[in-house]
């Protein structure tokens, strides 16, 4: 699926001026991209609707960058589609929190039930994970032995009981013991049936959990979304925990699991070990889905607070490999009007983990200092930096009341906000209009 839309966005991209037909043969694809990838046909279509009457109604053809508008619509509403937001679990004031999983087998309970036991518990809660699946052979073992891998303990009585009371008992052990979150690992079967959902209704009634979680499998596609309609009519979910999305999953179900059952996606799993359950961010997944980190979010940024014209002719600059000393201080200074730069580097796709912008902090103070520096200097050196030597740095650092170390440092940094500048020119163009390589 990202693969598809990459490649359709990258045409669109291409392409300087759009019209109307470039959207429509773009939305056409991107249709097609969602319905290979197994995203229930209903929910394709409001959404190609929806980004359509955008694509129309906010005049992005007269637009400076088109194909980043039409980009960014279908990124709000991917967004939107899956939720939104961030949903939490909803963890009580009057301990133990009651977290019941269900699912259906082999999607990952068990397996699910230690990774949220253990990402609670890196939380700062205390975590009391109880094996209610008294049907699936070593299944209460199969939670025992992920209890000693995480160091978290298991509850069970075995499996001569029911699971109702075993789950009731488990409760109640949690707040004697002052444990404040409890797991219950329930049965699953091979497909939906009465026996099965009317055992966890009973455990719904009488345990009454605080959350109710799906796990569902990620790999199954459309039949995920259905076994969570399904059991949401049944037990009135408050979540469904996506498993498998590190595996060859073309990511339907992933787009359609809200739009279909109103649920949101909590939490997916991405491996088999433990730590490997992350939260679901909407936001974050569209990025991916569409293949560009958080850039969506910088472009916006950058459009909201740089002067287009201004970062226009910077892109020029950057293009033309003549970016200079002053044109890094007035960088520096819209910069500042975006929020913190590591945060805006961190959002670059590629650039997030390099480690040489790691010193590229400003505080106020220092742009004082920088500002200071680069007025010492002559404009020759300020075009071509190249040629501060040892007794020009000695000179600028008299000048401006400020030592050769911080000459020293200025220019550092300048050198790597020039590559950095470079590259960005290459990747986005900051403000717009550029080549959007990745
Ligand atoms: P249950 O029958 O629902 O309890 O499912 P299990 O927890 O026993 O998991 C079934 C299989 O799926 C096991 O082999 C797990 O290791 C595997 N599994 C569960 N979650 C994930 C995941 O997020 N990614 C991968 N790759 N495998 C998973
Ligand atoms: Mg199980």
């Amino acid at each position: 699926l990202a693969e598809r839309l990459q490649e359709t966005f990258k045409k669109l991209r291409n392409k300087g001026k759009l019209t109307e037909k470039d959207v429509e043969q773009a939305l056409r694809e991107v249709r097609l991209a969602l319905l290979e990838a197994d995203v229930n046909y209903k929910v394709v279509k409001d959404f190609i609707g929806k980004i359509k009457e955008r694509a129309v109604g906010e005049e992005i053809l007269k637009s400076l960058t088109p194909a980043q508008q039409v980009i960014k619509i279908v990124n709000d509403e991917l967004t939107q589609l899956m939720g939104g937001t961030q949903s939490k679990i909803n963890l009580v004031s009057k301990p133990p929190t009651v977290i019941m999983l269900v699912g259906l087998q082999g999607a990952g309970k068990t397996t699910t039930a230690a990774k949220l036991a253990n990402l609670l518990r890196k939380q700062g809660r205390r975590p009391l994970m109880v094996g209610a699946d008294v049907y699936r052979p070593a299944a209460i073992k199969q939670l025992q032995v992920l209890g000693e891998q995480t160091g978290i303990p298991v509850f069970s009585l075995g499996e001569k009981q029911n699971p109702v009371d075993i789950s009731l008992a488990a409760v109640e052990y949690a707040r004697q013991g002052g444990y404040d979150v409890v797991t219950i690992d329930t049965a699953g079967r091979l497909h939906i049936n009465e026996e099965l959902m009317n055992e966890l209704v009973q455990i719904k009634e009488k345990v009454k959990p605080h959350e109710i979680l799906l796990v569902v499998d990620a790999m199954t596609g459309q039949d995920a979304v259905n076994v969570a309609k399904t059991f949401h009519e049944r037990l009135g979910l408050d979540g469904v925990i996506l498993t498998k999305l590190d595996g060859d999953t073309r990511g339907g179900a992933a787009l359609s699991v809200k739009a279909v059952t109103g649920c949101p996606i909590k939490f997916v799993g991405m491996g088999e070990k433990v730590d490997a359950l992350e939260p679901f961010y909407p936001d974050r997944m569209a990025s991916r889905i569409l293949g560009m980190g958080d850039i969506l979010t910088l472009i916006e940024k950058a459009q909201a607070n740089i002067d287009q014209e201004k970062a226009r002719q910077m892109e020029q600059k950057i293009l033309q490999e003549k970016f200079t000393l002053e044109d890094f201080l007035e960088q520096l200074q819209q910069m500042k009007s975006l929020g913190p730069l590591e945060e805006i580097i961190g959002m670059i796709p590629g650039l997030a983990g390099a480690k040489q912008l790691k010193n590229l902090q400003f505080d106020e103070r220092e742009l004082v200092r920088i500002e200071a520096i680069i007025q010492s200097m002559t404009p020759e050196e300020r075009r071509n930096p190249e040629i501060i030597n040892s007794s020009r740095k000695r000179r600028i650092a008299r000048g401006s009341g400020t030592t050769v170390q911080d000459v020293n440092r200025l220019l550092k940094q300048f050198f790597q906000t020039q590559k950095l500048m470079k590259q960005l020119g290459g990747m986005a163009g900051f403000g717009g209009r550029g080549k959007f390589k990745k």
